[in-house]
Parts: C-alpha cells; sequence; structure tokens
C-alpha cells in the first residue's frame, strides 16, 4: 500500500517538485517500505525519534526536520540532518551553526514563514525574515545556508483561503531569491493541498497521510 501511494503520488508531481516523505509517530517497518520503494527523503517533527530512525535505517537518506525545534536540541541531529525547515529566529539559526561547526559540516535551512491566520503556527513575518538577513551576525555564520522558505497554510477547507496564503509566500520567497540566489527551495504543501501548493509555485511538498495513512 505504502509503494503504491507514492508511486501514484510521484506519478503527479512535476519534475522541479521534491517528495518529502512525512514519516512522524510511524514504524520504521514502514518507512522501509517506502524505502524499497525508492524513497529517499523521510520528514520527522521530533528529533529524538528523527535520530532513533536514523541509527536503525540505511545511510543514504536524507533526514528533514520539519517540526519546531529546540535550541537545546540541535546537537542532537547536527551530525547527519540535511535539511531543517522549521528554522524561524536567528537565536536558533546561530545555534545549529554552532552544532554544525563541531562537526565540519554546514547545514542546509528553511526559514519558516508564518502565513496562516492560526495564531499556534511558528514563523516569520517578512519584515522580521527582512531584518535577519539583514543582519551582521547571520552574514557571520558560515557552517548554515539558507536555501529558501517553508510555510504551512491555515487548517481549512477554503481553498480560497489556502491559495492566498501560498500566493503570498510565493511572492515573499520570490522577492527574497531575487536578492540571495542560494534561495532554491520552496517548501508548502502537504497531503490535503499539496497540488495547489505546486500550482503556487512550491517546489518541495511534505506529504504524510497520503503515504502512510492517518496517524
Ligand atoms: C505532519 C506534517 C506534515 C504532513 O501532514 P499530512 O497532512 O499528513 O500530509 C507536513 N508538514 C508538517 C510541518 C507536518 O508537521
Amino acid at each position: 500500500m505504502i509503494a503504491q501511494n507514492i508511486q501514484t503520488i510521484k506519478a503527479d508531481l512535476p519534475p522541479h517538485v521534491t517528495l518529502v516523505a512525512v514519516s512522524k509517530t510511524k514504524p520504521v517497518a514502514q518507512l522501509m517500505e517506502a524505502y524499497a520503494a525508492g524513497q529517499r527523503i523521510f520528514g520527522e517533527n521530533k528529533i529524538q525519534e528523527m535520530a532513533d530512525k536514523f541509527e536503525q535505517m540505511p545511510k543514504d537518506i536524507h533526514w528533514h526536520m520539519i517540526g519546531h525545534v529546540q535550541t537545546n536540541k540541535v546537537k542532537y541531529m547536527a551530525s547527519f540532518v540535511s535539511l531543517i525547515h522549521g528554522v524561524d529566529s536567528l537565536k536558533l539559526l546561530a545555534e545549529i551553526d554552532k552544532q554544525a561547526a563541531k562537526h565540519e559540516r554546514v547545514i542546509d535551512c528553511l526559514l519558516q514563514m508564518h502565513i496562516a491566520q492560526e495564531e499556534t503556527k511558528f514563523g516569520l513575518d517578512e519584515a522580521e525574515l527582512q531584518n535577519l538577513l539583514d543582519s551582521d551576525t547571520y552574514r557571520n555564520l558560515k557552517n548554515i545556508k539558507v536555501v529558501g522558505l517553508m510555510g504551512m497554510a491555515t487548517f481549512t477547507d477554503n481553498q480560497s483561503i489556502i491559495k492566498n496564503e501560498f500566493d503570498t509566500l510565493k511572492s515573499i520567497f520570490d522577492r527574497c531569491a531575487a536578492q540571495h540566489p542560494q534561495f532554491q527551495v520552496l517548501s508548502m504543501g502537504m497531503s490535503g493541498d499539496y497540488q495547489l501548493a505546486i500550482s503556487c509555485g512550491s517546489t518541495m511538498v511534505r506529504i504524510g497521510s497520503s503515504i502512510f495513512g492517518n496517524r
């Protein structure tokens, strides 16, 4: 079933869109089914769970941290994480830089933008993003690379609200990419809204329940 789901979704994705299989809460046996079907990028939202799965699984997997990251836990993933989606402060970016330096790595990061109406979702607004990118602290970080932006739309069935939020994120992304050529990745879209996200310019979709079933 998992292999079938991955094939169906991949057949639906344009070639420039990367699929992150969101495997949070799912057992390693199910991730291995996805792996056997060719999937090599997995997204997790808890650092400890991701580290446990990293230990148990093949080493050619790219692990993406898609959840909110606590500063004091960065050290547990700094040796192996390949992309951190949810970075929403300079303080966190500085900690990732420090931990990456210990492993002589450069860790790719996405800055999370607040686009939804809900108060609860993390992220920066455009002014905060601009301040961060313009700061000397940011410019001096050598062991992180901000490669783009990530956002989550409001949890609603109203497609026009979601489309509006995705359009907003895409236009912020385009303004940033014009100034920062290393901005290549726009992570937006989940099981319920990834087709819409792609039509709005997403280059990376994070899909969980449509691959692994409900959590
Ligand atoms: C859980 C999660 C997803 C996947 O959600 P589905 O609706 O199961 O596809 C995507 N992005 C983030 C940040 C998540 O936490």
